[in-house]
């Protein structure tokens, strides 16, 4: 396995194409012509509403942060890992 240099998987954001679900939330319609939050997963892609990539990526961001903190502090600790959106 390759080391590690991003925790980031790909990320673009992208206009849909073909109405559907979004895969956060199945009660989130996405029509044709809005944007969405497209995450490369494999060799595949995950596409999300735009409120559940904002909440994704928020989540990470905090996750980022309280680790950074641990580093900064001198601390040892984990930072738990994803949860459900
Ligand atoms: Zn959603």
């Amino acid at each position: 396995m390759p080391r590690i240099k991003s925790l980031l998987t790909t990320v673009e954001i992208g206009i849909v194409k073909k109405g559907h679900n979004c895969q956060g939330n199945a009660t989130h319609r996405l029509q044709k012509g809005d944007r969405r939050m497209e995450v490369k997963n494999e060799r595949s892609w995950d596409y999300y509403c735009l409120d559940c990539g904002v909440r994704i990526l928020q989540r990470d961001a905090e996750k980022i942060k309280a680790t950074l903190a641990l580093i900064t502090a001198g601390e040892v600790n984990s930072v738990e890992g994803a949860e459900p959106i």
